[in-house]
């Protein structure tokens, strides 16, 4: 017989709760396996993923076209530093101008550092107006119930009161005007304005589509002022509207846009393009990071694109959202004590609730829809662009039920 004590191993969620800093509050599920828009947890539960990791895993869990891809560039070349090229970041930097129109690409590795990308540029335009003085042209005028990132600049440009506390001083030198009222921005621009910069939808803010006026509004603003007009397609970019970037929906052009979250359909990867007015701001050795599009990277982003194209994704989600969006619909005029705004386009939609989701969010789990909540009483329903008619339609189903055993 052996005396060996016996070894208990601690369960995921005890070695969250030892070792894992607590600035997430305490998840529900350990998740360990996914495919498509399903997932399993630790007892082998099944649910529907329309969380997709906050917008990030557009083509679902585990597609084989992504899979096979990462497979066979983690066994060739994972990361060589940007002190040497890589065929993958190229590639990408080509496609994504294919989408984005004439102009360059920066590789980075998340929508905040992306968006940080997207500030320093503002500054670089606003030296160059001032005739190269610096700190003469540097304001940045944002949208109210904006979120941009929780990096010092993201912050700064995200003027929630729950992302800020604790954290001031802030970066100096933002303004914020109404969603959806050009006015409000346009009573901002001083002389000292160098950029506006907005969400086409805002996501963690509860889902707030700017309108395609408000968006051609702050483009004549900008042509007026000589302002750059920076995008943040973060959440909404990479198809999830049914266009590649949401505000082709509005035909505006931008001259600098940030994205990140679908790009890499899981693999951490985030990317500024900046249009040709502005891409000779930015000089060797004023903006750099060690990770930015390695040939990891990029191949699992590429991915991502290539099955977009070749499943005709964005063509699906205008089709499958359709009847989708009439049945969302129907539930809040079933349920008006409860639902009290639909809102969105395509696979980025919210409902807004009469009041705090956080009940909702459990309740839906429990009965087997992932959903994450947004500012202002509101569930996202983020699905992946790979779900199947019958899944959105299942996802209607369980949000009735559960409305039916609340009303
Ligand atoms: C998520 C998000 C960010 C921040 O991206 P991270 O990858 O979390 O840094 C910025 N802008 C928008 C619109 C987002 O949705």
């Amino acid at each position: 017989m052996s005396n060996r004590p016996e070894v208990v191993r601690p369960s995921t969620a005890d070695l969250y709760d030892a070792h894992v800093l607590k600035n997430y509050g305490r998840p529900a599920l350990t998740l360990v396996r996914g495919r498509g828009a399903l997932v399993w947890d630790d007892t082998g539960r099944q649910f529907l993923d329309f969380t997709s990791g906050i917008a990030v895993s557009a083509l679902g869990h585990c597609h084989p076209h992504w899979v096979a891809a990462v497979q066979r560039q983690a066994g060739e070349l994972i990361h060589v530093s940007n002190l040497f090229r890589n065929p993958n970041q190229g590639e990408l930097a080509r496609r994504l101008v294919g989408y984005a129109g004439p102009g360059r690409v920066f590789f980075c590795n998340s929508g905040a550092e992306a968006n940080e990308g997207l500030l320093k540029l503002a500054r670089l335009h606003g030296m160059k107006r001032a005739g190269g003085e610096e700190g003469k042209i540097y304001k940045v005028i944002c949208a109210k119930s904006a979120f941009h990132g929780r990096t010092f600049g993201g912050m700064s440009a995200t003027p929630q009161e729950k992302i800020q506390k604790g954290f001031r001083p802030l970066v100096p030198g933002f303004a914020f005007g109404e969603l959806n009222n050009v006015a409000s921005f346009e009573a901002l621009i001083d002389g000292t304005t160098a950029a506006i910069f907005v969400e086409t939808i805002q996501g963690e803010g509860g889902v707030n589509p700017a309108t395609p006026e408000f968006l051609l509004g702050l483009r004549e603003l900008c042509n007026r002022h000589d302002l750059l007009l920076m995008i943040d397609e973060v959440q909404c970019g990479v198809g999830r509207t049914g266009k590649f970037f949401a505000y082709e929906h509005a035909g505006v052009r931008p001259d600098a846009i940030g994205m990140a979250k679908g790009l890499g359909g899981g693999f951490p990867i985030g990317a500024i393009w900046i249009g040709e007015k502005a891409t000779d701001l930015f000089q060797p050795g004023m903006h750099g990071t060690t990770f930015g599009g390695t040939p990891l990277a990029c191949a699992a982003a590429l991915a991502v694109l290539d099955v977009i194209e070749k499943e005709r994704l964005m063509e699906k989600v205008v089709l499958n959202s359709a009847p989708w969006l009439t049945a969302l619909a129907q539930l809040a005029m079933d349920f008006p004590a409860q639902v009290l705004a639909v809102r969105g386009r395509g696979y980025m939609v919210g409902l807004q609730l009469a009041s705090d989701p956080t009940a909702y969010v459990a309740a839906l789990r429990e009965a087997g829809l992932l959903v994450p909540s947004a500012g202002g009483n509101v569930i996202r329903l983020l699905p992946p662009l790979t779900v199947t008619p019958a899944e959105l339609a299942q996802s209607v189903e369980i949000i009735r039920s559960v409305l039916a055993a609340k009303a």
